[in-house]
């Protein structure tokens, strides 16, 4: 799948080190983002005797998306064995599935564990970043002062900026609003009348948590979500205590978690097969938790199982069936000063509007900052044929630039965490592949990038994420599906175990910019 055209070019200009007159730091490898990714990749960055390095984050502490979700109930739908770092795994997860806090607290405590935190520049919001042909460095600006670096990795991933839905009178609303990433936790929802727009993951775990206290809930939903049965349990008993005492067991258990996952990788690449198996279990779950066949029908999807996310909950059928719920299906028409006119045409007053929106997954807005050879910036190299990476990480245009969880790495399968640490095993060996031979940058070959896409195409076509057939936050505006990682987790590994430096053209660095840099 790789192009084996491999040009090196000697760079000849001198380095400049300088901004404006001023020295700026440099360092070798800038991370932006402290969430799973950054945190990840600088973790083995230590491990591999690498310090010289920094981690720009907007806000003033680690946890990225486990820190900016924090509405109730939120929680993680994979085994915290197998939603954790295969480096750090912790013995004693009270539970199945890692619960918010105790996912940030996991977050905060393998940063400080690991001697991550001084390299952290807190509120340091990167707002823009350059490629620099002649230095072969990156000019990055951030909010708390300029930095180059040679190696460039965005840990932003596709959770980081809400979606604020594009419905008519949004901005009229007289009441609070918020989005379920941004939860305003004063905000003392007993007895109101609340709407929620949104029946996807996060949705499904806020509302069984508020509805019990709401004095009315109406939920918006356009499109009924597949939910599965949730197989949470207390980690007690043999099993807690084999997870703590027993070596191994920890590792036997993320394994056999990992490759459990990887048949449903083979199931949603045959929708056929995806149907009799998965959405049966999900239909199951349905009929077994609404006796009502007139709402059965309106909570039915009408799409294969995991075109749009598979979700899990055993609390979501029973809250939505609650008296002080009402469902309102379909689009909705305005938002008013007072409450919210749904597709009926009825006007419901509320006083306050929770927005279960999303994010956005397939127009990063980190590619609004990034600037490649020639000047060109990445949301506009990717304006016209949508999202594009090879291997999910690297750009053809934007050397030494390197994207976690980057175009075609999300899952609807298994745990994001294997698809990082794929990933980071790819920058540590593309870093080591550079200072063996001693290259100043790399930058993937476009013919690599585009057969790598074609291969990707063809794999996603017939699957239950075919965007000709499923519509999603998967899919562009183009047509195309850049999120889904459509094959089993262990095939992306393999393809990043080690860096494919015949993919790409690489650049050797002079002797006068080596030394440049040593003084730097
Ligand atoms: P989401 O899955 O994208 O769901 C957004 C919901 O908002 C959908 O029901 C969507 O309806 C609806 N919506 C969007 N725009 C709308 C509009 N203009 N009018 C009416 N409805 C609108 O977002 P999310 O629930 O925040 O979850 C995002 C992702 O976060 C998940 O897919 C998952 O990857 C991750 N997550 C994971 C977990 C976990 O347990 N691991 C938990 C929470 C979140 P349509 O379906 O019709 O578009």
């Amino acid at each position: 799948m790789t192009s084996t055209v491999n040009d090196e070019i000697n760079i000849t200009e001198p380095a400049v080190t300088a901004t404006g007159g001023r020295p700026v730091p440099h360092v070798k490898v800038a991370i932006i983002g402290t969430g799973f990714s950054g945190l990840g990749t600088a973790i083995r960055l230590l491990d591999n005797k690498i310090t010289d390095f920094v981690l720009f984050e907007r806000a003033g502490e680690v946890g990225g998306t486990w820190r900016d979700n924090s509405y109730p109930g939120c929680g993680c739908d994979v085994a915290s064995v197998l939603y954790s770092y295969s480096f750090a795994q912790k013995s004693d997860w009270s539970s199945t599935f890692g619960k918010r806090n105790e996912i940030f607290d996991y977050i905060k405590d393998v940063a400080d564990r690991y001697g991550v935190e001084p390299h952290i520049r807190f509120n340091h919001e990167v707002v823009d970043a350059r490629w620099d042909e002649s230095t072969r460095r990156w000019h990055i600006q951030t909010t708390g002062g300029d930095y180059t670096a040679q190696l460039l990795v965005a840990g932003t991933g596709y959770l980081s900026d809400p979606v604020f839905p594009d419905v008519p009178g949004l901005g009229d609303f007289q009441g609070k609003i918020m989005h379920s990433s941004r939860w305003d936790h004063d905000h003392n929802l007993d007895g109101r009348k609340v709407a929620v727009i949104g029946t996807g993951a996060s949705a499904i775990q806020f509302v069984p948590e508020i509805q019990p206290k709401v004095g009315h809930l109406d939920l918006y939903q356009r499109t009924p979500p597949w939910v599965g049965p949730k197989p949470d349990k207390p980690n007690k008993g043999f099993h807690g205590w084999a997870l703590r005492r027993v070596p191994g067991y920890r590792s036997f258990r993320r394994g056999f978690n990992k490759r459990g996952r990887e048949i449903l990788a083979f199931l949603f690449a045959r929708p056929g097969l995806a149907e009799k198996t998965v959405q049966g279990m999900a239909q199951r779950h349905l009929v077994k938790s609404v006796p009502d066949p007139e709402l059965r029908a309106r909570l039915t999807p009408n799409f294969a199982v995991a075109c749009k996310r598979l979700l899990f909950s055993n609390k979501w059928y029973p809250a939505i069936q609650q008296d002080n719920v009402e469902i309102v299906s379909g689009d909705i028409g305005k938002i008013t000063a007072n409450g919210i006119i749904g597709s009926d045409g009825k006007e419901r007053e509320v006083d306050t509007i929770i927005l279960g929106t999303g994010f956005l997954a397939t127009k990063r807005p980190i590619a609004d900052k990034l600037y490649g050879r020639d000047g060109v910036r990445l949301s506009d190299a990717w304006e016209d044929g949508g999202m594009k990476a090879y291997r999910g990480t690297t750009v053809a245009g934007f050397p030494n630039l390197f994207l976690m969880l980057g175009p075609n790495t999300t899952l609807g399968h298994s745990s994001q965490l294997v698809m990082i640490e794929a990933q980071v095993n790819y920058v540590l060996s593309a870093l080591k592949v550079m200072d063996r031979r001693g290259l100043a940058s790399v930058e993937v070959q476009p013919e690599a990038q585009e057969l790598y896409n074609s291969a990707l195409e063809a794999k996603l076509e017939g699957s239950v994420w075919d965007p000709r057939t499923c519509n999603s936050w998967y899919t562009d505006s183009t047509g195309r599906n850049p999120s889904i990682w459509p094959a089993k987790t262990s095939v992306f590994e393999k393809g990043t175990k080690r860096f494919d430096v015949q993919a790409y053209q690489v650049a050797t660095l002079t002797g006068v910019e080596k030394a440049a840099r040593i003084s730097a």
